[in-house]
């Protein structure tokens, strides 16, 4: 397919470097991937604005800009295995396969969850799906290197942190309907096998509440 849309991706890029994201591997995935193939038909003309846009189910394609800073932060390595909670459009897992990663998303809505799957096929990404309730994780192939919690949390579920491995690093916003601080939390095992957890806050986002048994009622 001819891509249109190159220089409204290098358009981008430069606003996300603008805004602080630095890391070269991150800018080139999104140099790279057609944001235009993860909205819907009604909002094409706005893929490449740095702003949320709706999908299916009342759910939301984050930010470019927040994609990038959660991104920035888990600080993908090659082969990291990442865990993303919140698959929605599946674009952040778009990203994170071209950086490398392993990637195993999960996301509780269905239609989301079968929409997300045949795009990634479509594109050829490999990335291991699951329609159930992220906030409990993923324990069968547990543990991560990385966790992204794509949707905001009230608090950090136990089941995330167990599932690091060690030196493993949780990203995810916490706090309540209204807006949501980003939590860092890096896994150190100690020399007697108990897990430590090192936590560190950063900037204020907005995203769509998780839901699930570890997180947010479904009201
Ligand atoms: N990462 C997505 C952004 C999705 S918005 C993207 O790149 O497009 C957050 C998503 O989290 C929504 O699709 C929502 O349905 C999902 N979600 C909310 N609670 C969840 C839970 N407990 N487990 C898995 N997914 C959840």
């Amino acid at each position: 397919m001819h891509d249109l849309r190159s220089e409204e991706r290098a358009k981008l890029v430069e606003e996300l470097k603008s805004l602080g994201i630095s890391n070269t591997k991150l800018l080139k995935a999104f140099l790279k991937v057609r944001r235009e193939l993860f909205v819907g038909k009604d909002f094409l003309r706005f893929a490449y604005d740095n702003n949320a846009l709706p999908i299916n189910s009342n759910q939301t394609i984050s930010q470019p800009f927040t994609v990038a800073y959660m991104t920035q932060l888990l600080d993908v390595k090659d082969n990291d295995k990442v865990l993303e909670i919140g698959t929605g459009s599946g674009y952040q897992a778009a990203i994170l396969c071209e950086m490398g990663a392993d990637v195993y998303s999960v996301e509780r809505l269905e239609d989301l969850h079968q929409t997300a799957k045949e795009r990634l096929n479509n594109l050829g990404y490999k990335v291991k799906l699951k329609c159930a309730d992220g906030s409990r994780g993923w324990r069968e192939y547990a543990p991560y290197n990385k966790i992204i919690v794509t949707a905001g949390s009230p608090k950090i579920p136990k089941s995330l942190l167990e599932q690091l491995s060690d030196n493993g690093k949780l990203v995810i916003p916490v706090g309540d309907e209204k807006g949501q601080v980003m939590y860092e939390v890096i896994k150190k095992m100690t020399d007697e096998g108990e897990p430590k957890y090192l936590y560190k806050t950063f900037d204020d986002f907005r995203f769509v509440p998780l839901i699930g048994e570890e997180a947010w009622d479904d009201k």
